[in-house]
C-alpha cells in the first residue's frame, strides 16, 4: 500500500551518472566556503586566519547540465563559482580521514551560483547565507563520473568560461581542505548518507553572470558542465 499525501509529493531530485541509465538520488547538498587561498584573498579574507566553512543548499536546487537557468530574483549581482562536487555513496559519521575516500561514489563539476550582493549583506550582518546561496536552480551539476571508472580526484585542472572567455582556472590540488579532510570534518557535524553531494569550494576568478550568458566549466578527466542564464 503506497502512502497518501495531503498535498502533491515533491519530485525526488537526482543527477545523471556517466556510463549507466541509473541515476544518483540527491539527499542533501553540502558546500564548503573559502577552500582555495586565492579565492579567500579575492573575497577580502586571510586564508591563514579564516578556515573553510560549511553551508547548505536544498536538494531540489540541482539542475542538470544543459538546462537554462532563469536569472534569479532579488539580486543584481549573480556570481558563478565552479567547484569539484563529491557524490557520497556510503554514509557515516565521525569518518576517519584515511577511510574517507571509501565513502565516495563519484565526482562531478558544479556551479555554486551565488547572489553576491545578498551574501555581502549577510556577511556584514552576521546573518545566514541561505537566501544568497540556496535559491531555486542555484546548483547546476554535471553528470557524475563514478570513482570506479576514473579513480579518486586529488589533482586536475578546474575551469569556467563565460561566452568562451576564461574566468576561473586552477587545480583542485590547491584546495585548503582535501576531499578526505572535507568528508572527515563534515561527518563530525552531520551523519553523511548515500545521496549527499558536497560542493568543495571555488578557486579565484568568481564574477557576475547576466541573462544571455553561456557558462561552460569542467574538471579535466572528470566531467564538463554547460548551462545558460536566461531572462526570468
Ligand atoms: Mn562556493
Amino acid at each position: 500500500m503506497s502512502a497518501a499525501f495531503v498535498v502533491p509529493a515533491p519530485a525526488a531530485p537526482s543527477v545523471a551518472v556517466i556510463g549507466t541509465d541509473a541515476r544518483f538520488p540527491v539527499r542533501r547538498i553540502f558546500c564548503v566556503g573559502r577552500n582555495y587561498p586565492e579565492h579567500v584573498r579575492e573575497m577580502g579574507g586571510d586564508p591563514l586566519r579564516e578556515p573553510p566553512i560549511f553551508f547548505t543548499k536544498p536538494a531540489d536546487a540541482v539542475v542538470p547540465s544543459g538546462t537554462d537557468v532563469p536569472y534569479p530574483p532579488r539580486t543584481a549581482n549573480l556570481h558563478h563559482e565552479i567547484e569539484l562536487v563529491v557524490a557520497i555513496g556510503r554514509g557515516g559519521s565521525g569518518i576517519a580521514v584515511e577511510l574517507a575516500l571509501g565513502h565516495v561514489f563519484g565526482y562531478a563539476v558544479g556551479n555554486d551560483l551565488t547572489r553576491r550582493d545578498l551574501q555581502a549583506v549577510a556577511r556584514k550582518a552576521g546573518a545566514p547565507w541561505d537566501m544568497a546561496k540556496g535559491f531555486d536552480a542555484s546548483a547546476p551539476v554535471s553528470p557524475i563520473q563514478p570513482a570506479a571508472a576514473i579513480g579518486h580526484v586529488g589533482r586536475g585542472r578546474i575551469w569556467l568560461a563565460v561566452n568562451g572567455g576564461m574566468r576561473q582556472q586552477a587545480d583542485v590540488g590547491d584546495m585548503i581542505w582535501s576531499v578526505p579532510e572535507i568528508i572527515a570534518e563534515l561527518s563530525t557535524y552531520c551523519r553523511l548518507a548515500p545521496g549527499d553531494l558536497i560542493f568543495t569550494g571555488t578557486p579565484a576568478g568568481v564574477g557576475p553572470l547576466v541573462a544571455g550568458d553561456t557558462v561552460n566549466g569542467g574538471i579535466d578527466g572528470v566531467a564538463t558542465l554547460e548551462h545558460r542564464i536566461v531572462a526570468a
